[in-house]
């Protein structure tokens, strides 16, 4: 899902505060970085197994340059709440 406009700003801030410099692309070592959507990712269950899954909200980071892509928890950085799973900002 795409993030808002004020949700980007959010998450640039605390990209800010918990990713220091250098922050270079692992790939092209360019230093230039584009917030994009928020995907998610599901707990592993074998085939047969209908118990409900943990479902991780991640957020996409990518490098202007190469589209390297970083994930960072949704949750970790405060963009969502760990007890509603909705957007701490809309
Ligand atoms: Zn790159």
């Amino acid at each position: 899902m795409a993030l808002t406009h004020t949700q980007q700003q959010f998450m640039l801030t605390r990209l800010n505060a918990v990713w220091p410099h250098p922050r270079h692309c692992p790939a092209c070592r360019r230093e230039e970085w584009v917030v994009g959507s928020v995907c998610e990712v599901k707990d592993f269950q074998p085939a047969g197994n209908t118990a409900r899954t943990s479902v991780t909200p991640l957020i996409q980071v990518s490098c202007a340059m190469c589209g390297a892509t970083l994930l960072f928890n949704a949750i970790a950085v405060g963009l969502v709440d760990a007890t509603t799973g909705d957007y701490v900002v809309a």
